[in-house]
């Protein structure tokens, strides 16, 4: 669905993109009726690709139905998170179609102006999507949608779509307090659509072949296809697009090739940094948005396989020491709390370890879940969590 045109065509050219289909579904959408985009995305099931699964058509009806204009459609391109690659492989492959889906959802909401939020270590993108955005509005494929690129400046916060609103103000980029949602306060206090690249990169396909289409084409219990991502040591890392409720041995076998010779696996990283380590025994959990609760997060759709040669504990204090580093600072929890917990871990390793110190940091753990402003204070703990339970031995063996 998403990959369609990937590698079939040149992402510089309008032309090459027009010859495999792109802007047909715009097209179709504008003899038709916002209302019946609307229809398909809602049809189709689709959720949002983000992390946090929310249905994208009830997204749209929401801002849809907001009386205020102008409106706006945001596009979180900020893909900052370790492992994550996805959305810059949609951009480098096929930029029309992210337009296209931008495009159609301005249509669908009433809105006339979209902004892309790209990462800013993401130069040759950005530079893709300003080529593709000149491109597509010379030939007037985009109508009255004018679409804006809008670099980042390096925080991880800023994938945080209430901090990425505040950052393409022009402010600091730190959270906003959750209600009012961006549907009926976003850019500029007004009704704004946000979507990540991968959301947006699906809507052309569904658009023009069907919600129904789109639905079927997973037998899973949530509709669609998602991009995952494989790394570490199976023999074929890359990038894949698949229905849901596959397991971390399916991905391991069917796409990443199998792990590497040597390799025994002892677990894996799912979801992204804010995600799960997964022991062997949950090898055969079918992933989805729901199964984090069985111990195996989805999130952005990342897998990072680690053999035998890591160590948990130095693998958790990697992952400690990036959220204390991107912690914007706005609540105590999350800029003391990972502070403290990279530091308890620092301690571990270093063999200067206390009895209380595994009390102390599923403590830690607690407060950056239940007290932290945002979700990427919250999500902390899952990486410490699951780290804690499953590999009690290899952090009792460093104390
Ligand atoms: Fe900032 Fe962390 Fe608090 Fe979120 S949880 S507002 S990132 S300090």
């Amino acid at each position: 669905v998403m990959l369609a045109r990937a590698g079939k065509i040149d992402p510089d050219s309008l032309e090459s993109a027009l010859e495999h289909g792109a802007y047909a579904a715009l097209a179709r959408a504008r003899i038709a009726s916002p209302e019946a985009v609307l229809a398909a995305v809602e049809a189709s099931g689709l959720t949002g690709r983000g992390g946090a699964g929310f249905p994208v058509g009830r997204k749209w009806r929401m801002v849809a139905q907001e009386a205020r204009s102008p409106k706006y459609v945001v596009c979180n391109a900020d893909e900052s998170e370790p492992l994550i690659f996805k959305d810059r492989v949609l951009i480098d492959t096929d930029p029309h179609q992210l337009l296209e889906g931008m495009a159609l959802a301005g249509y669908a909401v009433g809105a006339d102006e979209g902004y892309i939020y790209i990462r800013g270590e993401y130069v040759r993108q950005a530079e893709r999507l300003e080529r593709a955005i000149r491109q597509a509005a010379e030939r007037g494929l985009l109508g009255d949608f004018h679409i804006h690129v809008h670099r980042g400046a390096g925080a991880y916060i800023c994938g945080e779509e209430t901090a990425l609103l505040e950052s393409l103000e022009g402010k600091r980029g730190e959270p906003r307090i959750r209600p009012p949602y961006p549907t009926t306060f976003g850019y500029r206090g007004q009704p704004t659509l946000v979507n990540n690249v991968e959301s947006f990169a699906a809507i052309p396909a569904i658009v023009q072949h069907g919600g129904e289409w789109y639905r079927a084409l997973s037998t899973a219990a949530i509709p669609g296809t998602k991009l995952y991502l494989i790394l570490g040591c199976v023999n074929r890392p890359g990038l894949f697009e698949a229905a849901f409720g596959l397991t971390l041995r399916q991905v391991i076998e069917a796409f990443g090739g199998g792990l590497r010779p040597g390799s025994t696996f002892q677990f894996a990283l799912t979801g992204g940094a804010a995600g799960t380590l997964v022991p062997p025994a949950l090898l055969d959990v079918p992933i989805d948005y729901a199964s984090a609760a069985k111990g195996v997060a989805l999130g952005a759709g990342a897998f990072l396989i680690c053999d035998q040669s890591v160590s948990p504990v130095a693998f958790l204090r990697e992952l400690l020491w990036f959220f204390e580093q991107e912690s914007c600072g706005k609540c105590t929890p999350c800029r003391v709390g990972t502070h403290a917990a990279r530091a308890l871990l620092d301690r571990l390793i270093a063999g200067e370890g206390r009895p209380a110190d595994l009390a102390e940091l599923a403590a830690l753990a607690d407060v950056l879940q239940y007290a932290s402003f945002c979700g990427l204070g919250q999500s902390v703990a899952i990486p410490l969590k699951s780290a804690l339970n499953h590999f009690a031995p290899a952090f009792a063996e460093a104390i």
